[in-house]
């Protein structure tokens, strides 16, 4: 990488394997098809769209179905290539040099990549010897470091630990730094609380369609906020980054969330039966808002879920995390975890 600058050096290249034989519980995706009439949507909708043209790159009809769909004004939303694409633009919108991000550790990789392309310093707040999260620590971070971008990951990835809308309100309270809640499990807990961005000015909610609504290939995300900070996310994200597919896609999907409602309790019914079960059996388990559970286990264990084509992410040694499959999948990882 010789064109690459230096003070990038330290990057590497990110990289996922396809696995097309076996049972795929390694990056949080649904176990299950989008509904048949969501499916039924999308191949009517394909037919009429002029391809020759360029997506509308606001996002008018799209913003407009998500506000609806939490009653809320479309100057609040924004359209990026997944998450990903918008949590890039918030830090590279908001850090100078040199500047510091505070997020709780364990937690979504991409922070820190994202921080380090802004040339800014990731600090991490950890948990207990039990990994709970603490508000009082990150509220004591906050004095100690002053930063730019506060994140929070709820239910987190990978710990699965959900934040109360309270927890969230006292970090929110206890700063002038933006307050990025990121949301992409949301659907998985008890509470929804996207809207608290609305009631702050430095607070930025990230949901995606990639995990509860089963569309992780259209890389479609959003980002809710008040009009100042959608602004300007909308100044700093590339044009036309959102294609004319993946809006009509994402329109239809939220649209019809409440037919997924009966996949994400059937989730969250597996997630439990998974937790409940390698629990009895010893496994040092760890309970979970999210469709992923994390796990301390003997890398043996893993080698032998391997063996049988069971694919799961590996963290770091000894270190797991664990998607919630379909009830078949999940009795076949069970059943080699015997
Ligand atoms: N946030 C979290 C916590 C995630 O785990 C992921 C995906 N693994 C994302 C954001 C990005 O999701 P996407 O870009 O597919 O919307």
């Amino acid at each position: 990488m010789r064109f690459l600058k230096d003070k990038f050096k330290m990057m590497v290249p990110y990289h996922s394997s396809v696995i097309t034989n076996g049972i795929i519980l390694n990056a949080n995706e649904s176990p299950y098809e989008p509904p048949l009439i969501v499916k039924d949507g999308i191949k009517k909708a394909l037919s009429s769209i002029e391809f020759n043209r360029y997506p509308d790159m606001d996002c008018n009809i799209l913003n407009e179905s998500i506000a609806k769909h939490f009653n809320i004004s479309k100057d609040n939303v924004t359209c990026g290539v997944g998450s990903d694409e918008l949590l890039d633009t918030m830090f590279r919108a908001v850090l100078n040099e040199g500047d510091i991000v505070l997020g709780f550790s364990p937690s979504f990789s991409m922070y820190k990549v994202f921080t380090d392309l802004s040339l800014a310093k990731y600090i991490p707040v950890t948990g207990d010897e039990f990994m709970q999260f603490h508000v009082d620590s990150m509220i004591n971070s906050i004095k100690e470091y002053n930063p730019k971008i506060v994140l929070i990951c709820s239910p987190n990835n990978p710990t699965g630990q959900f934040f109360t809308k309270e927890e969230v309100k006292r970090i929110i309270e206890s700063t002038n730094a933006l307050v990025a809640i990121d949301l992409a499990y949301n659907d998985f807990a008890d509470e929804d609380y996207s809207k608290v961005a609305l009631d702050y000015p430095n607070v930025i909610c990230f949901k995606t369609f990639s995990k509860a609504l089963a569309l992780p290939a259209i890389r479609l995300g959003y980002a809710i906020s008040t009009k100042e900070n959608i602004d300007m996310l909308n100044a700093i994200k590339p044009p036309y980054s959102v294609t004319t597919i993946t809006q009509i896609i994402g329109k239809i999907a939220i649209d019809n969330y409440n037919l997924y409602q009966g996949q994400i309790n059937l989730i969250k019914r597996e997630r439990e039966y998974i937790y409940e079960t390698l629990k009895e059996r010893g496994y040092n388990v760890y309970p979970s808002k999210a469709n992923f559970i994390f796990i301390l286990m003997d890398d043996k264990y893993y080698d032998l879920l391997i063996k049988n084509k069971i694919y799961i992410r590996k963290l770091k040694e000894n270190t797991y995390r664990i998607t919630v499959g379909n009830h078949f999948e999940n009795e076949k990882l069970l059943e080699v975890l015997k």
